[in-house]
């Protein structure tokens, strides 16, 4: 296929997407447009998740919510961003000034954005202090020793910084359900919600996020809004920011 020929459906694509989608029933904080509906998907497919736009899920609309609530995002940051959700990719790296590092693991079979590094997040190669702000959303629940991964995004991250840490949590539970006995991914989905999860956080998250040495936010961020706003910024009840800080220790 000829440069041409690849270039011209993926534009027409966009602009018919705009044209049909354009609205102002939902507005998407992430890109800050207004469409007529967030689009289905999932598997099962759930109606209401993704933007047509930038393709945000509730989940990096809330985190960006909550950055912009913070005013987290300024000139100059040191992100680093593990899994990248490309909406967020798109905005970090504009920001004035930024120094962005991307990290995923590599798993072969799957493909990763150009600047992608392969990132262990129990052994990351960065010197302490390295990050103003880290996102790190999604990712606990698939690691063996989350324990040490926090361990190590605590020592990577300045002080004053914040590091995005949501993960699944089952409110409703005080401690975390995980055995890592349980392999078979029928049963991962049974007891952790998906099959390549290795837990089910409880409210007892906190507590191993301040067992690393954070400060933890844990903001409930639906809870302060009208159900209008909730359904126009297209957030999930469920869904909770938390948020680990490494507050600036002043020398006596
Ligand atoms: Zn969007």
């Amino acid at each position: 296929m000829t440069i041409l020929g690849r270039f011209i459906p993926t534009i027409l694509r966009s602009w018919i997407r705009h044209q049909v989608m354009r609205g102002d029933a939902v507005h998407c904080p992430v890109c800050d447009k207004g469409a007529i509906a967030y689009l289905p998907s999932g598997s099962p497919p759930r109606p209401h998740v993704l933007c047509p736009f930038c393709g945000s899920r509730e989940r990096a609309r809330m985190a960006w919510l909550f950055l912009e609530e913070r005013k987290v995002l300024r000139t100059g940051l040191r992100v680093l961003h593990v899994a990248p959700e490309q909406c967020l990719r798109e905005k970090l790296t504009v920001l004035p000034g930024v120094k962005y590092t991307a990290g995923d693991k590599f798993t072969p079979g799957y493909s990763y954005p150009r600047g992608t590094i392969d990132l262990d997040i129990t052994a990351m190669p960065f010197a302490n202090d390295s990050f103003d702000l880290i996102l790190c959303s999604h990712v606990l629940e698939h690691v063996p020793d989350d324990r040490r991964a926090m361990s190590e995004l605590h020592r990577v991250l300045a002080p004053g910084g914040m590091a995005i840490l949501m993960v699944p949590i089952a409110l409703d539970r005080a401690t975390t359900d995980e055995d890592p006995s349980v392999t078979d991914p029928q049963e991962r989905i049974r007891r952790f919600g998906q099959f390549d999860h290795v837990r089910l956080y409880g409210r007892d998250y906190v507590g191993r996020l301040k067992s690393a040495g954070f400060e933890v936010v844990e903001d409930a961020m639906t809870d302060r809004m009208s159900p209008a706003e909730v359904f126009r910024y297209g957030l999930l009840r469920s869904e909770v920011v938390h948020a680990g800080l490494k507050p600036v220790t002043v020398p006596r």
